[in-house]
């Protein structure tokens, strides 16, 4: 079969669940046996999102080849439960910093060099091999921002070169846009679509699919007003109408036979779709019969973006226990006192600690972790939450007065969390952490070996610091355990204390790997024993 490129654009405003939608149609066509991959193209000037702030972009989703990528590529993973890799996110910045080397490199033979064709060309290509090397059948391809900014021009224009490349029955261009309903005229407006359109014809585009975002189901009136001003017929105005759980809207897509279109428009005859594993999982998701509250204790509380991999990871983990997840959202930099811990604790039935960087939150977090060990809370700490866990019991448990992290005190006098010996020399920030999969061995009768009922174990990283090495015999020797080691017993990867319900600390990132169809087994331990305490 040849190769088809689908083409996600997005109208009016952003935050309309791009990535949600490509990710569903990614997986309504994969429920065929089509081999799928999905594409993020983010047109801003950062090579990657892992220079940028959480506020300015959320979180920073890691593949397990150590690409620093948008929290799509995250949405991605998780409805196709497939891992991606560095090649399914572009950012202008990588297209102008490969076309610019080799025009210094002298590769144009003293053509001018353009945005059309030598961006275009190398935006097209790297759509093309993504899908080459790896023998997809379907490319689905997402463009970032709303059509109208001027960044995201050429991307638009290498999409439209695509149908004039491939043919028809190869290209598709699905905009997804929004249909607001104005509570004092009581409707819904459709003008908003038809500017969106419009803007997109400007570009060359005419969108054969529209998906309508709007907070509930579209009347056929309306639905006929947006197929005569948009030129789209009726039958590929699809409602992607507002539900309580986003692993729905592929089922809400199927039951307005989106799946079908797609398929008669790229000419692919394929049938017998299977969902049935996803329709459980939705339906358990709806239908929990427990209840558990995890705080969730970091700095960047009011961002839940910041946060979205763990969010889904425990949310995985819930519908795998039949719970319903409550979250409790403790922004560590308040936690001042034992009152403040008491209030904000006191009634939760696990206690997350996740990653982050920079001081700012840090002795809140050591705080709570210490009130998770002496209350035996479960809890979980990642990355920054594992040295949280090994700078308080240092600290508390072994006597070390002052113990911190150099990221946030180089002169204290126990530096129990200290950098990476590779990272000293380093001087570029951009992608140069200890990044993506690495491998960990498990002690046998640990927490984490039964978790993982494995002797080996590989999990995505992100981190520059690292337990130094110096204090490991003085830590070990008060009782605290690591479980989970690199493979030549260096690096400490997992940290935990016996005789606790569930007290655990990784500096991997396990919430990069859980998906709804196979939680986390982290996660899944995690909420188990949270609702063992109820
Ligand atoms: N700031 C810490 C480090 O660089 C932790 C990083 C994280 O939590 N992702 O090691």
């Amino acid at each position: 079969m040849e190769t088809k490129y689908i083409f996600v654009t997005g109208g009016v405003v952003s935050s309309l669940g791009k990535g949600i939608a490509t990710s569903s149609i990614g997986l309504l066509l994969k429920s065929y046996g089509l081999k799928v991959t999905l594409q993020k193209i983010d047109p801003y000037i950062n090579v990657d999102p892992g220079t940028m702030n959480p506020y300015q972009h959320g979180e920073v989703f890691v593949t397990e080849d150590g690409a620093e990528c948008d929290l799509d590529l995250g949405h991605y993973e998780r409805f196709l439960n497939n891992s991606l890799g560095r090649e399914n996110n572009i950012t202008t910045g990588q297209i102008y910093y490969s076309v610019i080397s080799r025009e210094r490199r002298g590769e144009y033979l003293g053509k001018t060099v353009q945005v059309i064709p030598h961006i275009t060309d190398e935006i097209k290509s790297r759509i093309k091999q993504l899908a080459s090397k790896n023998n997809i059948d379907v490319v689905i391809t997402e463009i970032g921002g709303t059509v109208g900014d001027i960044e995201g021009q050429p991307f638009l224009e290498a999409a439209r070169q695509m149908r004039l490349d491939y043919g028809k029955e190869n290209t598709l261009y699905i905009h997804l846009t929004l249909v607001p309903f104005i509570k004092a005229a009581r409707e819904f407006k459709t003008k908003p679509t038809q500017h969106s359109v419009r803007k997109l014809r400007e570009m060359g585009i005419q969108p054969d699919i529209l998906l309508c975002r709007s907070d509930s189901w579209l009347t056929s009136d309306e639905r006929q007003k947006i197929s005569l001003f948009c030129n789209v017929p009726i039958n590929a105005v699809i409602d992607a109408v507002d539900v309580e759980c986003i692993y729905e809207i592929p089922l809400i897509f199927r039951q307005q036979k989106l799946d079908q279109m797609i398929l008669k428009e790229l000419q692919i005859e394929k049938q017998d779709p299977d969902l049935t594993e996803w329709e459980l999982f939705v339906q358990k998701a709806k239908s929990p019969s427990k209840v558990t509250e995890i705080a969730i204790c970091g700095k960047y509380v009011e961002l839940r973006d910041a946060y979205k991999s763990i969010i889904e990871a425990l949310s995985h983990a819930a519908v795998a226990n039949d719970a319903r997840l409550k979250m409790k959202w403790i922004d560590t930099d308040r936690i001042e006192d034992e009152i403040a811990l008491e209030n904000a604790l006191g009634m939760v039935n696990g206690i997350l600690v996740p990653g982050g960087f920079g001081m700012r939150g840090v002795e809140g977090k050591v705080r709570i972790v210490k009130y998770a060990r002496e209350m035996n809370k479960p809890f979980l700490g990642i990355c920054l939450g594992l040295q949280c866990l090994v700078i308080e019991y240092a600290r508390n448990v072994c006597g070390m007065k002052g113990a911190n992290s150099t990221e946030f005190d180089d002169e204290t006098a126990y530096p129990v969390i200290d950098l990476l010996p590779e990272q000293k020399k380093i001087t570029n920030m951009g992608g140069t952490m200890r990044l993506g999969n690495w491998p960990c061995r498990l002690e046998a009768r640990s927490l984490a070996r039964k978790i993982y009922a494995k002797d080996i174990i590989e999990e995505r990283h992100r981190h520059r610091y690292e337990v130094n090495p110096k204090y490991i015999k003085a830590l070990t020797s008060k009782g605290l355990v690591f479980s989970g080691k690199s493979p030549k017993g260096k690096l400490m990867e997992i940290a935990e204390i016996p005789n606790h319900p569930f007290y655990i600390g990784t500096q991997f990132h396990p919430e990069f790997t859980s998906r709804p169809l196979a939680p986390n087994p982290i996660f899944y331990h995690f909420i188990k024993s949270s609702l063992e305490i109820i």
